[in-house]
């Protein structure tokens, strides 16, 4: 299945902010291919408060975000902030597979 992982990077001058926006597939090859950029966006500006929002993502598998919000606490990076929906959504290339799966 092809998970597309799509992502904007936000910057507030002031006071310092990054917020990185992903929408697509939040899956585990998806969060270790933010890492870079959440490093990267971090150094743009100093001292700046690191926002992560996956709540318009199509598709978060609920592995892929624990891992990301256990990297949010700074172990092997700076850390930052995760904004997620409570209710996670399941991949809707995935419900494509299902339908065309069933005997109806
Ligand atoms: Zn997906």
């Amino acid at each position: 299945m092809d998970h597309k992982l799509g992502v904007t990077v936000r910057l507030t001058i002031a006071p310092p902010a990054v917020t990185v926006d992903v929408s697509g597939c939040v899956t585990l090859p998806g969060v270790n291919a933010l890492l870079p950029i959440i490093h990267r966006a971090s150094r743009i500006t100093e001292r700046a408060t690191i926002t992560v929002d996956v709540s318009t993502a199509r598709h978060i598998d609920q592995p892929a975000l624990e891992y990301l919000s256990f990297l949010a606490t700074g172990v092997g990076s700076e850390p930052f902030t995760v904004l997620a929906p409570k209710l996670l959504p399941s991949c809707p290339d995935a419900a494509k597979l299902i339908s065309y799966g069933s005997a109806v």
